[in-house]
């Protein structure tokens, strides 16, 4: 017995803590309308006007029916006494109707707003944050945040604030009416109220539960489905259909049991809540007529059951406002996690501590040593000192998995050193503005990532007004494109530089792609340019003309290069070849030096010259 308290006390504790969550979660929703307080001032008008001139009907409805009742007993209807009360009923509701659409475009326009806000913060933080977090996080999960999230957030909240001020409004215009018609009755009409609120409460609280494990199910599901399908071609070399169908099955399975309790909830309180209730419209009928019989007039009970109803459909509506406003609100406060996560990494060095643009791109990297988990873990560099005079063109070579790549990020200030330093002519690379450092330390990795739009844009991305290209910035491109070597297959492309890479019948080569982002490199006029295995993707010619364009740069001396190079033929030249060996510089030097040394690049050099032939017979 006792170990089933320890349970309950836990969920006590979890309850508190998720209403706790809740709590903020909700005045950061209000923060989200704040600028559109005009907005939601005409809203709150419009409420009211809708509400009163709703609740006036039932009561037009009654005089109307009244007046023929006692009409017909005296015998006068001719005269058609019951004109003006009719009459009266149509103008309040077109009054009605008229309120509650415009009502209705207002909460439209203010959720839209909201909405958009929401989803360009959510972006913002997202594109801030480090990128040790999108090592970790699903890309699917992330997505889904954006859109489905989102949308819950802003069509659930607006709708839900809509129909919840409504009701609260309508429900307390119709009591009103409804005491004034008589107490007596309001009172006993009244007892239901209560328990149809603490079901609603309890039910929205087991709800909350299931929709955030339901949620989180699908997620799964969809993250799933998603690399799956953006890797087709790999999932159909390997013949992996149907393990993948399994997998996606599964997890919708999950998705489908945790909906099934649900529905099963759903149940228990729907029949509750629809029955409670018709019992108390039977009790008001039955003590009503005794009052009717007691003298008291027909019209107020007829009045008096039409508000009944109004209340009823009122306390049901807001106890499904209740369960989905829930669900609205875990949605928010997942999206406002998002929001206030805040990166470990500032993309700027603070207010003042910024230094000028590097000079002329001395590279140092000092003892660094780096994991890319947090807390302990294995290093990936340990220890790594590099040493990259200003333009020079310095080679890393060694066996896969050593850290080369790890250099480049921390060179890229994509993480950063635990300890040592890394340095651009003598200043921590940290203390430079971001796009600044950015622009002036550019890469071309091993595949070349191009973006769904121009050819052009695609040079300019991330450079100032991308969208308007200006004479001087074409001038730009065309300079880097050229020393790309990639003018020449642009213009020959039937829309040249406009031409939309996302487009069919748009199609680059491994090759022309790299060379694009060799021209997005160069476009920059970079001081640092870092090259990531960049031709080891290509097939001869491509690495011809690619490495071709390499060499040019490198022949002007105007950049500093580090270099990762897959073939160690395409690294003879540099000033400086370094050994990356268990997160280490285990030795440097030229070429010659190295090879007459006789130690690790050497072996590395054998062993590529064994592995050659063989790589020839297999072609
Ligand atoms: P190289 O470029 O020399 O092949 P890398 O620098 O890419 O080597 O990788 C060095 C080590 O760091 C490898 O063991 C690799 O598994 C690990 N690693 C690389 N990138 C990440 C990452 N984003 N998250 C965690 N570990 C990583
Ligand atoms: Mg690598």
């Amino acid at each position: 017995a006792s170990g089933r308290t320890e349970q309950e006390e836990e969920e006590q504790r979890k309850k508190e803590k998720e209403d706790a969550e809740r709590r903020p979660t909700i005045r950061k929703l209000l923060m989200l309308v704040r600028p559109d307080w005009p907005l939601v001032i005409q809203a709150c008008v419009l409420l009211i006007c809708a509400a009163v001139s709703e609740v006036l009907i039932p009561h037009f409805i009654g005089e109307t029916v009244s007046v023929i009742i006692t009409a017909g007993e005296k015998g006068t209807l001719a005269s058609r006494p019951f004109k003006g009360p009719v009459v009266k009923l149509l103008i309040a509701a077109a009054c009605c109707s008229v309120f509650s659409a415009c009502r209705g475009a207002t909460f439209i326009l203010l959720g839209s707003r909201a909405s958009v806000r929401l989803r360009q913060r959510l972006f913002d933080s997202l594109a801030k944050q480090d990128i040790s977090f999108f090592d970790s996080s699903k890309t699917g999960e992330l997505t889904s945040r954006m859109t489905q999230d989102c949308q819950k957030v802003a069509d659930q909240v607006t709708l839900n604030v809509n129909v919840f001020l409504r009701t609260m409004v309508q429900i307390v215009t119709t009591l009103v009416f409804m005491f004034h018609l008589s107490a007596q009755l309001t009172w006993v009409a009244f007892v239901s109220v209560p328990a149809i609120i603490a079901i609603s409460k309890k039910y929205g609280k087991v709800m909350q539960t299931l929709s955030k494990e339901s949620q989180k199910a699908l997620a799964e599901a969809n993250a799933v489905a998603e690399e799956c399908l953006s890797s087709m071609p790999t999932v159909r070399s390997f013949a992996a259909e149907p393990f993948e169908s399994q997998r996606f099955g599964d997890k919708l399975g999950d998705y489908y049991k945790l909906m099934r309790r649900q529905a099963a909830f759903y149940i228990v309180y729907l029949s509750l809540t629809l029955m409670l209730p018709n019992g108390v419209a039977a009790l008001v009928l039955f003590y009503g007529g005794k009052l009717a019989m007691e003298g008291h007039p027909t019209s107020v009970l007829l009045s008096f059951v039409l508000y009944l109803q109004t209340l009823n459909s009122a306390f049901s509506t807001l106890g499904d406002f209740y369960s989905s406003m829930v669900q609205a609100l875990g949605a928010a406060t997942r999206v406002f996690e998002l929001i206030g996560q805040v990166p470990e990494l500032a993309l700027d060095p603070p207010e003042g501590g910024a230094v000028d643009s590097p000079g002329r791109g001395a590279v140092r990297l000092e003892d660094v040593r780096f994991s890319y988990e947090k807390g302990p873990g294995t290093d990936v560099l340990r220890g790594l000192t590099l040493d990259v005079p200003a333009g020079n063109v310095v080679a890393l070579v060694g066996p896969s998995g050593n850290g080369k790549t790890t250099v480049i990020a921390l060179l890229k200030r994509l993480y950063r050193a635990r300890e040592g330093r890394v340095t651009i002519d003598g200043e921590d690379v940290w203390n430079f503005k971001h796009r600044e450092y950015h622009r002036v330390v550019s890469i071309v990795g091993q595949e070349p990532v191009l973006f769904a739009r121009t050819i052009r844009e695609n040079i300019l991305f991330g450079l100032e007004n991308p969208g308007q290209p200006s004479q001087a910035d074409d001038e730009a491109v065309f300079k880097a494109t050229k020393r790309a070597n990639a003018h020449d297959f642009i213009v020959g492309m039937t829309k040249g530089y406009d031409a939309d890479i996302s487009q069919r019948g748009v199609k680059l080569s491994g090759g022309q792609k790299q060379r694009i982002a060799i021209a997005r490199a160069l476009v920059r006029r970079p001081k640092v340019l870092l090259l990531d295995e960049a031709t080891s993707a290509l097939d001869a010619e491509s690495e011809r003309q690619v490495q071709s364009a390499i060499d040019t740069m490198i022949s002007e001396g105007q950049v500093t290069v580090i270099l990762i190079a897959h073939r160690l033929s395409t690294v003879k030249n540099s000033h400086k070849i370094c050994v990356v060996q268990g997160g280490k510089v285990v030795e440097e030097g030229p070429h010659d030096e190295l090879i007459a040394k006789g130690s690790a690049y050497f072996k590395l050099v054998q062993c590529q010259l064994s592995a050659a032939p063989a790589q020839h017979s297999h072609l």
